[in-house]
């Protein structure tokens, strides 16, 4: 079995559950508790925010927990917005968003705000001059991922912030798919707010982190207790906090290390397929995107079918987004780098993961090919040598 799958979602690492289940045993306690179970938890989660902060280069007390990558992103950008109010009703994203940020866009766009979505290039990035161009003088947020989720293509972030600061425009990224696996710093990058989520980095699923720069202020979704500084209340999630702080540890200590590895696997992987495979194109970026990712594309392949003949070989991959992968409708991703309908169902992503190996590579590059060659001998569409 070779799970290629941990853009989707990646397992827990063994360190994080171990670290964990104290949280959920003997130290049960509640944070918000003067008693020394209560501060024991407390604690606890104070040690896992400046394990957040310290993979991304900010303050421990610039850490907000969530229940997830969802959370923070609706979090921050309603939460500006509202904050905001009178001050503006524009908002600039981009075209290839993760469907948090997305979805969250055009419920703002039912409501009154204006959003420009910003085209990318077939190398799946956004062009300076066009967000330069797209900001107004009502413009309050810009809200572009840092890596993509389904082409891992990577933004760039560092202008993006710059050029929000030079304007006086707030600036959130999207970084659920690149903490942890590339180097991300809150100040080199210039943004104001970043999302996290622990499931993507061999974390638990449910809990996550905003980061709110410091004098930045923003209004919580939820009114209740004064937990995390009003910013989102709730009683906390003790374990799952735990266990995000543990993956980011881990996550820092390992990084380079990691990224060279999985790298090499994916260019073996790309130099595999592309390379036995005819009529097999990478989608998104050549270079400047994940060190786990691959999306591949095979003309006259339908993609679904696929998902299942590689599953029933052992190999987990995922045609677009998880999220998208019930829909029928091709991946809005892959239309915004300007594939047509029928490619864009015939694509593969393929996220790697530490605890692959070169074997499972090779063994699936071979699986890769039976599976795509067997469907084409099938297929009316397939034309041998091109068409
Ligand atoms: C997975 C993902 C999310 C959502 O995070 P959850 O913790 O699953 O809610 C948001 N953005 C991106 C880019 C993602 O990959």
């Amino acid at each position: 079995m070779s799970y290629m799958d941990h853009s989707a979602t990646s397992p827990v690492d063994p360190e994080v559950l171990e670290a964990m289940l104290p949280y959920f045993k003997e130290s049960f306690g509640n944070a918000s508790t003067l008693y020394s179970l209560g501060r024991e938890a407390r604690t606890a989660m104070e040690k896992a925010r400046k394990q957040v902060a310290s993979l991304i280069g900010a303050r421990a007390e610039e850490v907000y927990f969530t229940s997830g990558g969802t959370e923070s992103d609706n979090l921050a950008i309603k939460g500006t917005i509202s904050r905001l109010k009178g001050k503006g009703n524009h908002i600039i994203t981009s075209a290839i968003e993760h469907p948090a940020v997305e979805e969250t866009c055009k419920y703002l766009e039912k409501n009154g705000y204006t959003v420009t979505y910003l085209p990318v290039g077939e190398d799946g990035i956004v062009k300076m001059e066009d967000l330069k161009e797209s900001t107004r003088e009502d413009t309050i947020l810009i809200t572009i991922m840092h890596a993509n989720n389904e082409i891992g293509t990577i933004q760039p972030i560092k202008e993006i912030g710059a050029l929000a600061r030079e304007k006086g425009i707030l600036f959130h990224t999207d970084a659920v798919q690149s903490v942890g696996k590339i180097p991300v710093n809150v100040e080199d990058m210039n943004v104001d707010l970043l999302s996290i989520s622990a499931h993507k980095l061999h974390g638990p699923k449910g809990v996550g982190a905003l980061y709110i720069r410091k004098g930045v202020r923003i209004d919580p979704l939820f009114h209740g207790g004064g937990h995390e500084r009003g910013v989102r209340p709730g009683t906390e999630n003790i374990p799952g906090i735990v266990g995000l702080g543990k993956a980011c540890q881990l996550a820092e200590e390992n990084l380079y290390e990691n990224m060279e590895y999985v790298a090499s696997l994916r260019d073996q992987l790309i130099k595999g397929v592309l390379g036995s495979i005819e009529q097999s194109f990478l989608n998104g970026h050549p270079t400047k995107r994940l060190p786990n990712n691959a999306n591949f594309r095979f003309s006259s392949i339908e993609g679904e079918s696929l998902i299942l003949q590689l599953d029933f070989k052992g190999i987990n991959a995922s045609t677009g987004s998880a999220c998208s992968s019930n829909k029928l409708e091709p991946s809005h991703v892959l239309m915004a780098i300007g594939l047509e309908e029928v490619d864009a169902h015939g694509s593969l992503r393929i996220s790697l993961g530490k605890e692959n190996t070169p074997k499972d590579i090779d063994s699936s590059i071979v699986v890769i090919k039976e599976v795509v060659e067997r469907l084409r001998s099938m297929s009316p569409l397939w034309c041998p040598g091109g068409n």
